[in-house]
């Protein structure tokens, strides 16, 4: 029988879900639902369940998999990588190269977003303030969606701002590993522990260090077996993700920003692409002397889960399957490089934060000055470094800056938010993407020969 690969698979239910997700839109075939209503036709029942839903039902088991799987596979890919390491000057050398390239790569990602933003100007109108042409302030805007607003607040109901840079360092070194496994934004915290345990294993008893070094073999196996396991509802799993952000759409409360919604849209589009088709390709080419295409074609099916699941953590587990199985990066460096790639290393984000907060200032006539631009740029580097891999974790992080440069910002914030969703699918991909060029580059530089080359 003809079986089609699974990127093919992907597609074809990324296709169905946005024709799926269309038709159970309000308005389209469900005109009988209450008119007054505002949102979603998603009423509508199907044995029960509405169509969203059914979507979410398949979508989330899906993530939730996928997200099942990231702590263990984490910490075991963590501990081989490190302990499969003759000496520890390997390791501060490899560490050394992640974080150079992380950091390089980020901060290109954000001058493109800087300079794109300042020249396109999408948050003017004929060269006038969006708010005061359009009045936004006094309309749907201004009104912050729940979700917006729960995330201006830390768990504790205080403000966020800039001092939660500083508790995230400090959150860097766990107070207690059980409670931070367990919290999904506290993957930084996983990762030191999961160093510091491999360097002491490495100094134990050889007996011991025999047993516990099989141990953490075994579960990395276990776990890259299950991810295996998981791609194949792949194209199930995406038709619901994808379905529901679809058919989740409100046209009506886009209506009146449209021509500036669109325009940031496109402007956060043209500088991701700038940076996935151009940048990286030519740190592909010329640095790690790989062929860019072919390296896209072997990382097809983590893209694609980027995309659909809006989550690098999530995606992990494909991310380090495609670099090992298909670009050929060995696992020592793939499972070093990665997982600390989809928690610290964001480009995608790193860029969009400083592009929607320029934006939102270009919104309200709020002249950003050149040294508050630097600012923005510096803290889009320093969140980027510190949101989760997660969707919609860019809010968090856009709420931070804003608030550190002009607070007043934040009283548009809800107009990002219409797009935040398909934006974040762009992003992640292009987080994906930087992690997977970096495991390439790095595996290079340290001699590995057996890559995908031409
Ligand atoms: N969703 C992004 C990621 O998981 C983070 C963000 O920009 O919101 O990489």
């Amino acid at each position: 029988m003809l079986k089609l690969k699974l990127h093919w698979q992907i597609l074809i239910a990324l296709a169905l879900a946005v024709v799926a997700g269309i038709m159970s839109m309000e308005g389209v075939f469900f005109d009988h639902v209450d008119p007054k209503k505002i949102g979603p036709a998603l009423d509508v029942k199907l044995l029960g369940f509405s169509f969203l839903e059914a979507y979410k039902f398949v979508g989330d088991i899906f993530l939730n998999a996928l997200k099942m799987i990231v702590v263990p596979l984490i910490a075991a890919s963590i501990i081989t990588s490190i302990a499969s390491m003759k000496e520890t000057k390997g390791l501060g050398r490899l560490g050394l190269k992640t974080i150079l390239f992380y950091l390089v790569t980020s901060s290109i990602a954000i001058i493109i977003g800087l300079a794109m933003v300042n020249l396109v100007k999408p948050g003017l109108i004929d060269g006038k303030p969006a708010d005061q042409v359009l009045g936004i302030s006094k309309s749907e805007a201004a009104k912050l969606p729940d979700a917006v607003k729960q995330k201006m607040l830390k768990a504790d109901g205080t403000k966020r701002d800039v001092s939660e840079i500083r508790d995230a360092i400090v959150n860097m070194v766990p107070q207690n590993i059980v409670q931070a496994a367990s919290n999904n934004g506290k993957l930084l915290a996983v990762i030191v522990f999961c160093i510091l345990f491999a360097v002491f294993m490495s100094r134990i008893k050889e007996q011991y260090r025999d047993a516990q070094l099989n141990f953490w073999q075994g579960l990395f196996e276990i776990m890259m077996a299950m991810t295996h396991f998981i791609m194949k509802f792949a194209p199930i799993g995406v038709f619901g993700l994808v379905a529901a952000v679809v058919a989740g759409v409100e046209p009506g409360k886009i209506a009146g920003m449209f021509s500036i919604i669109l325009a940031f849209f496109l402007t956060t589009l043209g500088a991701l692409a700038i940076h996935a088709f151009i940048v990286i390709p030519l740190i592909l080419k010329f640095v790690a002397r790989v062929s860019p295409v072919l390296h896209f074609k072997a990382m097809r099916d983590a893209l694609l889960t980027a995309f659909s699941t809006s989550s690098s953590a999530a995606t992990l587990p494909i991310t380090i399957e495609c670099v090992e199985k298909n670009a050929g990066v060995s696992k020592r460096t793939a499972s070093f490089v990665l997982p600390l790639g989809a928690t610290v290393n964001m480009d995608g984000t790193a860029l969009y934060e400083c592009v929607a907060v320029m934006f939102l200032a270009q919104v309200i006539g709020f002249d950003i000055s050149f040294g508050q631009q630097v600012m923005v740029v510096i803290l889009a580097l320093l969140t980027s470094i510190g949101v989760a891999g997660v969707p919609s974790a860019s809010l968090f992080a856009i709420i931070i800056i804003a608030e550190s440069i002009n607070p007043a910002i934040l009283g548009i914030i809800a107009i990002i938010y219409f797009v935040d969703r398909p934006l974040d699918m762009l992003r992640t991909s292009v987080n994906v993407l930087s992690d997977s060029a970096a495991a390439v580059t790095i595996a290079r530089s340290e001699g590995e020969d057996q890559i995908l080359i031409k």
